[in-house]
């Protein structure tokens, strides 16, 4: 069941996803070589703390997951998609680092993704996350009163395809509000005109991922959590929580 919010909660989740965007900025500042994937969660947890805020993440076990999620950040590293746990790995020169975090502050969720890299880029990491940001930016655009989910999924996709770049199967954004999971999905590939109407007052994650090599296979890594191309090929990811409003899309974890 998909929940229409009032414009009060919109702007209750304007303000959960203020503080994504810190966190997220604080993370990525920690970002360095040498620095471990642990201590870029410890940056976000400090802005989460400080704002009052709680995670969405911590402790979170959907029904597949052996084990509850340990952190406050995914950090998904090269060949990782997403879901990537922060642990004691330190970053290296080139590393492909995609980041996703959520907060939830007075009920509300906000949640959120960006990539980058850490110490000399490779070109191709760059066109691969300028991608994921285009198609971000395109699946936003498509995100207005009166069409439907299938164009948001249909901008996103054509984005990705356009570049060659694969799209994980199985992997895609979500309706978002007291939970940080829920109707409808946002597939990152699909057919326009098809799907449910978008109306004001609906707030959608969108997240596109690419894969570098042009292949969709992914698999999850032994932590039960990781995803990871199959062909171990470098991955990106850009996600914004989104308000649809008659004024048009409102970014809602914009800085
Ligand atoms: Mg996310
Ligand atoms: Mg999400």
């Amino acid at each position: 069941m998909v929940e229409i919010k009032t414009d009060t909660s919109i702007e209750a989740m304007r303000a959960a996803g203020r503080v994504v965007a810190q966190a997220l900025a604080a993370a990525r500042e920690a970002a360095a070589v040498g620095v471990s994937l642990r201590e870029l969660d410890r940056a976000a947890r400090a802005v989460l703390d400080g704002a009052g805020a709680g995670s969405p993440f911590l402790g979170y076990r959907p029904r597949w997951a052996p084990v509850p999620f340990p952190a406050v950040l995914c950090v998904s590293v090269n060949d990782a998609v997403v879901h990537g746990i922060p642990d004691g790995r330190r970053l290296r020169h080139g590393d492909l680092v995609s980041i996703d975090c959520g907060a939830v502050l007075a009920g509300w969720v906000g949640d959120a993704a960006v990539t980058f890299t850490v110490g000399r880029a490779e070109p191709a990491d760059a066109t691969l996350i300028r991608t994921a940001e285009d198609a971000l930016a395109a699946g936003m655009a498509a995100a207005v009163v009166g069409n439907r989910v299938g164009d948001i999924a249909h901008a996103v996709g054509r984005v990705c395809r356009a570049a060659g770049y694969g799209i994980p199967d199985g992997h895609g954004g979500h309706g978002v509000g007291r939970s940080m999971h829920e109707d409808p999905g946002v597939p990152n590939e699909g057919r326009p005109g098809r799907g449910m109407v978008l109306r004001h007052g609906m707030v959608l994650a969108i997240e596109p991922m690419v894969i570098a090599s042009g292949r969709d296979d992914t698999y999850t890594a032994s932590d039960g959590w990781t995803v990871r191309t199959a062909d171990g090929s470098r991955a990106a990811h850009a996600e914004h929580t989104v308000a649809i409003t008659d004024d048009g899309p409102r970014i809602l974890t914009a800085p």
